[in-house]
């Protein structure tokens, strides 16, 4: 197995407060990590880490082999690398569809634009978009929006993908659609790391979990483990938060 990321004792401060604190992993090809935890335990902050959007405190990040931090040089190489899709989808209002994903390969990469047309509209019918090529963001539904913003990353060839919480802003009937494309990516071997409130897709999507609480790894187990038999109290505690069945039987007492 080969590592693309190498997180290596990193830490991030913001003023007093140590949001990742002395955090080390591995990602290796082909794995999908999710990242879970309370919110503000700094799930955002270390994909942002990763990706060069926040500068590190401390360790060293390497894509590759490329340390991140080394030179402004190494973070556009490491970034090159690196694909990421957020809660909000930030396609340019005044492009259509296919033209918002062919954008950044052909004034970023360079690319020719012939192949670059043929290859987003083939992403875009794979995610079930070939019907919206000429649309504007604002015809498109929310699910919709999301599933082409994954494509506008996918089009850039990444080889590691990060996810933050990409349906926490959508209706719950179109979760699954975008969901369903992840796990797709995921079938495929794409090397993922997604960060999501949904545990039923966290399951089934995991090669590992990295539950994060406190700026720590609170806990790195098998998803199957995880989710059945934690190792530790916080992630026991942080599971019981998505459970219900006790509300009631406690009101009727
Ligand atoms: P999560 O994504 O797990 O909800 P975040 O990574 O967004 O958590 O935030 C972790 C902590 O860092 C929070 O306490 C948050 O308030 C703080 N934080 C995040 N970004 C900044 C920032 N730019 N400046 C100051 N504090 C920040
Ligand atoms: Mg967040």
């Amino acid at each position: 197995m080969s590592a693309i990321l190498e997180v290596q004792n990193i830490t991030k401060r913001f003023g007093e407060n140590t949001v990742i604190d002395d955090i080390s992993f591995t990602v290796n090809k082909g794995e999908v990590i999710v990242i879970l935890g309370p919110s503000g335990c700094g799930k955002s902050t270390l994909l942002r880490c990763i990706n060069g959007l926040e500068a590190i405190d401390g360790g060293t990040v390497s894509i590759d082999g490329d340390n991140i931090s080394d030179s402004a040089g190494s973070i556009v190489k490491a970034r090159s690398k690196i694909g990421m899709v957020f809660q909000s989808y930030e396609l340019f209002p005044h492009l259509n569809v296919i033209d918002n994903v062919m954008l950044a390969p052909i004034k970023v990469q360079k690319r020719n634009k012939t192949e670059v047309r043929d290859e987003a509209a083939e992403l875009l019918a794979r995610v079930g978009l070939s019907d919206k090529l000429k649309s504007r963001p604002s015809e498109l539904s929310g699910g919709q929006k999301q599933r082409a913003a994954i494509v506008r990353t996918l089009i850039m060839h990444p080889e590691l993908l990060l996810f933050d919480e990409v349906t926490a802003a959508l209706d719950p009937e179109m979760v699954r659609e975008v969901l369903e494309v992840i796990l797709d990516l995921a079938n495929e071997g794409k090397t993922m790391m997604i960060v999501t409130h949904e545990m039923q897709f966290a399951r089934a999507a995991a090669d590992r979990i990295i539950m994060l609480d406190g700026g720590k790894i609170a806990e790195e187990n098998t998803p199957e483990r995880f989710f059945t038999e934690p190792r530790t109290e916080r992630a026991k505690l942080f599971l019981d938060t998505f459970t219900y069945e006790k509300i009631r039987s406690k009101k009727a007492v």
